[in-house]
């Protein structure tokens, strides 16, 4: 799955397929923005805002239009924009987004080759598109599902990752890990631990590990089949929010979260801002609403979607987030 993913990026406009908070409304960037804004505060200047999976750069230009006033504001506010794309493609939209807004903006494959220093990353809908190795419980013991010439093939499996050996699960029940996004995880953790850094998921998924399977493909906005030619459809996975945590304040990180994406979004002003929108442009009203709502509302995005924080050990409260820190619940 993860070259098909790959070669899909590639290849493929996504958003023809699917859309994404950022690009449902500018609301959602601006938010996010100002969240950075406060968090670099805490990171005490001289950062790297990295963005991982920045699609067509939407995300990006709506944080900077609002962190472009806090760096006028404040002396201390000086941070330098990296991008991490796999997608030539892709990386060309970014570029012809963020052009003319007198930024300097660096690409990287790998978030590793981002320099050193104080770190704040954000991530939306990144961990959904990375791979992930599906296992399934069978009479015989487990096995592992593949994909082999269009077609499924389940493999008896000795060596499952302890991660799944210890699941409790009913015969023929699935688990699904995804190890890149834990390697991802860990990569950043590792960062943390020498140099301050905060970094923010947002994702569809669930707050607990789950059993069951949640592997979909869209193509033209329409669900199909995981097998169509790889490539050609955009396949991706509930993220487990509880295994990215784990991963993270096993290697030393802390972690905040995950709180829902409407509960998140409401408290950093959402509907307010919405407001404010409709009074500037008050021909644009429905359309505003209908955004917010697509963004917050528990039965469309509002719910499903989640955030999680992780962050290096000296960082405080994050806006939005409840002061809890996951790991320590325990
Ligand atoms: N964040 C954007 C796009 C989400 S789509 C938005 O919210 O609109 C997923 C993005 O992740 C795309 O930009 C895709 O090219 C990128 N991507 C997928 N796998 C990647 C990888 N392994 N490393 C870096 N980027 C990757």
């Amino acid at each position: 799955m993860g070259r098909a993913n790959v070669a899909y990026y590639a290849s493929r406009d996504p958003f023809a397929d699917f859309v994404t908070a950022p690009e449902i409304s500018q609301i959602f960037g601006e938010l996010i923005g100002a969240w950075c804004a406060v968090v670099m505060q805490a990171l005490g200047g001289d950062v790297r805002l990295v963005e991982v999976g920045p699609g067509r750069g939407t995300l990006m230009v709506d944080m900077l239009r609002v962190l472009r006033r806090f760096v006028a504001s404040s002396s201390s506010a000086a941070f330098t924009v990296h991008l991490v794309e796999t997608s030539p493609r892709l990386r060309a939209a970014q570029k012809q987004a963020l052009d003319g807004m007198g930024f300097s903006v660096s690409w990287h494959d790998h978030v590793e080759e981002v320099p050193p220093g104080p770190m704040l990353l954000v991530a939306n809908e990144f961990l959904d598109a990375l791979p992930i190795r599906q296992f399934v419980r069978t009479e015989a013991g487990w096995a592992e599902r593949f994909v082999r010439d269009g077609q499924w093939l389940l493999l008896p499996c000795d060596d499952v990752p302890p991660e799944v050996a210890e699941r409790h699960v009913a015969p023929e029940d699935v688990v699904e890990i995804s190890p890149a996004s834990i390697e991802f995880v860990r990569a950043i953790t590792k960062r943390f631990c020498k140099t301050p850094g905060v970094a923010l998921f947002i994702d569809y998924g669930t707050a607990t590990s789950c059993v069951g399977e949640s592997l979909q493909a869209l193509r033209d906005a329409r669900p199909v089949s995981a097998l169509v030619e790889p490539g050609t459809a955009d396949l991706t996975a509930h993220v487990d929010f509880a295994s990215m945590a784990r991963a993270a304040t096993q290697a030393g990180a802390c972690c905040y979260g995950p709180v829902e994406q409407g509960a998140l979004l409401r408290s950093l002003g959402a509907v307010q801002r919405a407001k404010a929108l409709c009074a500037a442009a008050p021909a644009q009203t429905g359309v505003i609403h209908a955004g917010l709502d697509r963004l917050i509302g528990p039965d469309r995005m509002g719910r499903l979607f989640k955030a999680l924080a992780v962050t290096s050990a000296d960082i405080g409260p994050l806006p939005g987030f409840p002061e809890k820190i996951w790991g320590e619940q325990e």
